[in-house]
């Protein structure tokens, strides 16, 4: 927020919106649909607000605060973005404070004594804190002009932010009617909105869902072969000197990556949980504050970061799903400007996550969850048609254009042929050979090599023992995945990957179901935008 000068409090407060966006936030215009939803909640109105990271949520809240009648409440669960907010609202001339476990007795009671002499405009609370009988009464007593929810998404159960404590939010709906509520997230998925409504009892109230697309992010996603060269090549060619954010799965990958870029003259810093604080916070500051510094990080990076000259985020390992992977594509071209999204895939990443969902410890349904969401991120990865419409697509906003024009497969379209027969071939071996085997074994069998493997199984006696020459192991392996993009064939949670039919193969091998493939051309290319299995 701009800091503007104080309000003269000997004036009355100018009422209407756009007077308030102007004087007390420095703003000329309202964004998007923040008008609308701010002369809604201000009237009076519940509502659940859905719109990207950046995209303005606060105003939706702290507005219609100022204008109603009594204070805002504000639930969050990030002390540090309170404490931001708060700051910045009191730099404005804004009546605001925190309540949350960092205050000692005396400042809480001190911002307890402001709220019940109506001496506040708005109120940060942490959930937990709210909850207590204690604060329940307070707000009881007091005139609260509005609930906001932020980070709403915490209340659900199957997302990747789960709060125990949002679920006791329900209560503010059966003890406060009459004071609306208003619910904000960047996690915008079907389902999760879906819950999001239930738990906070807003199925009746209307939802804002803003515009989730990012135009100027160019989405690619290429087949793995050597990523970290692929990666030097996609910097050198088309990212030197730029700042990047660049994806692992693992601590130790995070290092060897980032050594790799160093040696290769590539300016970058690793940052993972395993660090030291310190040095997080010095490699963080670098990436921050110099031109042309790439981190090589965990997820652990990333939340809360705001730099808006990032040209690139490269993903070396999948996401575990598309809401993971839009929001952390999503740190790239804040400023608006041309920005990279890249990814390098193959099958071995649809096997590691598989691994890494069967061998948590969530329940049976958080599993089945989670392969679903694992499932529609690899359809993504495996799409001939536009990635950005597929991504908008997940999060039920549907684009006027059937190409955008900016990802990998709008740029250079996939030849599609009918892969009938190759799928038969490759689904027939994975049955010959008893649904025990991972890909390596499969492509063997198919174009005939004679392995140990092959041998100590019998398995060039096999009626599918060489019938697939007319395909490379590369080409193999691209009809595989897309085999298990499609969900005719699923990665097997033990340790090697053995593929197993699915009951869709069925209608597959008697030729009932139709496939189309991506064309997968002979030998390796690296041009990362050319590239598209
Ligand atoms: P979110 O909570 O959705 O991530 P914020 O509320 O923090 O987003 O807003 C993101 C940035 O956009 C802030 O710097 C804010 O000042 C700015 N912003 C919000 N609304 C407007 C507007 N109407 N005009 C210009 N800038 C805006
Ligand atoms: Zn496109």
């Amino acid at each position: 927020m701009t800091a503007q000068p104080a309000l003269d409090r000997a004036s009355p407060p100018p009422r209407d919106a756009l007077s308030v966006l102007n004087h007390v936030f420095g703003l000329p215009d309202f964004r998007g649909a923040q008008e609308k939803i701010i002369r809604h909640v201000s009237e009076g109105g519940n509502c659940l607000v859905l719109m990207p990271t950046g995209g303005g949520k606060s105003l939706c809240y702290q507005l219609p605060s100022l204008l109603r009648d009594g204070c805002g409440i504000v639930v969050s669960p990030l002390i540090a973005l309170m404490r931001d907010q708060v700051a910045g609202l009191t730099e404005a001339g804004v009546n605001a404070a925190v309540l949350n476990s960092t205050l000692s007795y005396e400042e809480a009671s001190e911002v307890e004594r402001r709220l019940l002499a109506g001496d506040l405009d708005l109120l940060y609370v942490a959930p937990e804190r709210l909850l207590t009988p204690r604060c329940l009464n307070l707000i009881g007593q007091a005139q609260i002009a509005l609930f906001a929810i932020d980070e709403a998404h915490c209340v659900s159960q199957w997302g990747h932010d789960f709060r125990p404590e949002y679920i006791g939010l329900s209560v503010l709906a059966e003890r406060f009617p009459d004071v609306p509520r208003i619910a904000l997230t960047a996690t915008a998925d079907a389902m999760t909105r879906k819950e999001i409504a239930e738990r906070l009892k807003l199925t009746d109230a209307p939802h804002f869902v803003a515009s989730f697309d990012r135009p100027n992010i160019r989405y690619e996603i290429v087949d793995k072969q050597n990523a970290v060269t692929q990666l030097k090549n996609l910097i050198k060619e088309r990212h030197a000197g730029d700042a990047g954010v660049v994806y692992c799965l693992s601590r130790a990958k995070v290092e060897d990556v980032a050594a790799s870029l160093t040696e290769a003259g590539i300016p970058a810093l690793p940052y993972h949980a395993g660090l030291d604080a310190s040095v997080r916070a010095r490699h963080q500051d670098r990436f921050i504050n110099e031109d042309g510094v790439v981190i090589v990080a965990t997820i652990a990076f990333g939340m809360g970061i705001d730099k808006p000259d990032v040209r690139f985020v490269a993903h070396l390992d999948l996401p575990k799903s598309v809401e993971a992977y839009y929001q952390e594509t999503g740190r790239a071209g804040r400023d608006g400007k041309p920005s990279t999204a890249w990814m390098a895939y193959g099958l071995s990443d649809i096997v590691q996550q598989r691994r890494m969902i069967d061998e948590s410890n969530g329940s049976d349904a958080f599993k089945r969850v989670s392969i679903g969401k694992l499932d529609a991120l690899v359809a993504l990865a495996e799409t001939v048609h536009c990635r950005r419409q597929r991504l908008l697509g997940y999060f039920g906003e549907t684009q006027a254009d059937e190409s955008c024009g900016n990802c990998d497969n709008c740029l250079t379209p996939p030849r599609v042929r009918d892969g009938k027969v190759l799928a038969q071939k490759l689904l027939s071996c994975v049955y010959r050979t008893g649904q025990r085997f991972g890909a390596m074994h499969l492509i063997d069998v198919l174009v005939g090599r004679l392995t140990e493997r092959v041998k100590q199984f019998n398995h060039d006696q096999l009626s599918v023992f060489g019938i697939g020459r007319e395909l490379n192991e590369k080409q193999w392996r691209a009809v595989l995945r897309q085999l298990v993009a499609m969900g005719h064939l699923r990665a097997a949670s033990d340790a090697f990957g053995a593929l197993k039919l699915t009951d869709s193969a069925r209608g597959v091998l008697k030729g009932e179901t139709q496939v189309m493939l991506r064309e997968q051309p002979e030998g390796a290319r690296n041009r990362a935008i050319r590239d598209k299995s």
